[in-house]
């Protein structure tokens, strides 16, 4: 059996000015093309990866998921929140600033999934469509590993109290509140009830939240900022 790969970066070692400084990983965000670039290569090679071998995604807060086989290459990178792939050995890479990146892989099939879910995508299911995406390759979710990386956390996430209700009423796990008691949202909570459901077991969580971490980006903190990336792949 060959082994499943999962990464997480913060925004350190990389060569951008601030705001994005210094690792944003992130292409439409404000950033010079020129470091982006930088640093994807960097982060790749960190990683033992091929730069042109990751597959990122242009992240539209959807639940639409794309299947690939290889890099796009020329073609136009589709509006998606997830990816998934039967090819081992091909990245695949979510960007983050708050929202909750998730990586999903079931060694044994070798698929492998990248999920970008902020509460628009929670509330979408885009995590639920990347796991049917999976099962239908031939994954079992009973195999299936899930990690999800740095996101702002519920005791953060304050959202006003009819979103919270909306959120509640589609995903009753990520119903939270702030250390100041008002209304806020898990999202992270939310997932991993998602994927509990689905029959995901082996889970783990990041314990890092973005708006509270120095070493991350976040976008509800800072606005215009960098953002970070999560990488799945299989050998
Ligand atoms: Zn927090």
């Amino acid at each position: 059996m060959s082994g499943a790969h999962f990464a997480f970066t913060d925004r350190w070692g990389g060569v951008s000015a601030a705001p994005y400084e210094e690792l944003n990983l992130g292409g439409a965000v404000g950033d010079d093309p020129g470091a982006v670039r930088t640093n994807r290569e960097l982060a790749a090679k960190a990683l033992g990866l091929d730069p042109a071998r990751v597959v990122w995604m242009n992240q539209v807060h959807g639940a639409d998921v794309a299947v690939v086989d290889e890099p796009w290459g020329d073609r136009p990178v589709p509006e998606v929140d997830a990816v998934v792939t039967a090819r081992r050995g091909l990245a695949l890479a979510v960007l983050t600033a708050d929202c909750v990146p998730v990586l999903l892989a079931d060694p044994v099939a070798g698929v492998a999934a990248a999920a970008h879910a902020g509460r628009p995508g929670l509330v979408a299911g885009v995590v639920p469509a990347a796991v049917r995406a999976m099962v239908a390759l031939g994954a079992e979710p009973g195999r299936i590993v899930a990690r999800t990386g740095p996101a702002v956390c519920g005791w953060c996430y304050e959202v006003p109290e009819t979103m919270r209700a909306e959120v509640a009423a589609v995903e009753p796990a990520a119903y939270a509140e702030t250390r100041r008691g008002t209304p806020a949202v898990d999202v992270s909570a939310g997932v991993h009830a998602q994927l509990d459901r689905l029959g995901v077991r082996d889970r783990a969580r990041s314990p890092v939240c973005t708006l509270e971490s120095e070493d991350h980006f976040s976008y509800r903190r800072d606005r215009t900022t960098g953002r970070l990336a999560g990488y799945v792949w299989l050998d």
